[in-house]
């Protein structure tokens, strides 16, 4: 038996395929022991309320949103004028999407002559 190069890829594509499968499966099956656990003996002994302490109140305090962000009115700390998701667009470069785009059109002008000089010279 011969291992051709297409055959070896699709091998290796299906079995990453079976190991994406495998991992949601099991993913689900754990939510599902969340949902329905299994049932206990009425012999095992019940867990003791334990009472949660009380935060103390200057952390309560510092926890409390008392103003709204200036970009998309979501309550913040006082002490803020932005949200986080408001500050990273605006720390954002400007010009990133041109960037990008010259990238992938030099990217793709590189692989054209590399594959097309390829092409034409082979012979
Ligand atoms: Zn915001």
């Amino acid at each position: 038996m011969t291992m051709t190069l297409p055959a070896l890829t699709s091998l290796l594509t299906a079995a990453t395929a079976l190991t994406l499968v495998a991992n949601r499966a099991r993913k689900w099956l754990s939510t599902l022991d969340v949902i329905a656990p299994a049932p206990t003996s009425a012999a095992t002994p019940m867990p003791k309320a334990t009472t949660i302490p009380a935060a103390s109140p200057r952390r309560r305090k510092a926890n409390l949103p008392d103003t709204t962000c200036e970009g998309c009115g979501t309550p913040i700390p006082g002490n803020e004028t932005l949200c986080p998701l408001c500050a990273r667009k605006q720390a954002a470069a400007k010009g990133a999407g041109w960037t990008t785009l010259w990238h992938w059109l030099f990217t793709i002008a590189v692989l054209t002559v590399l594959y097309g000089g390829a092409y034409l010279l082979t012979p």
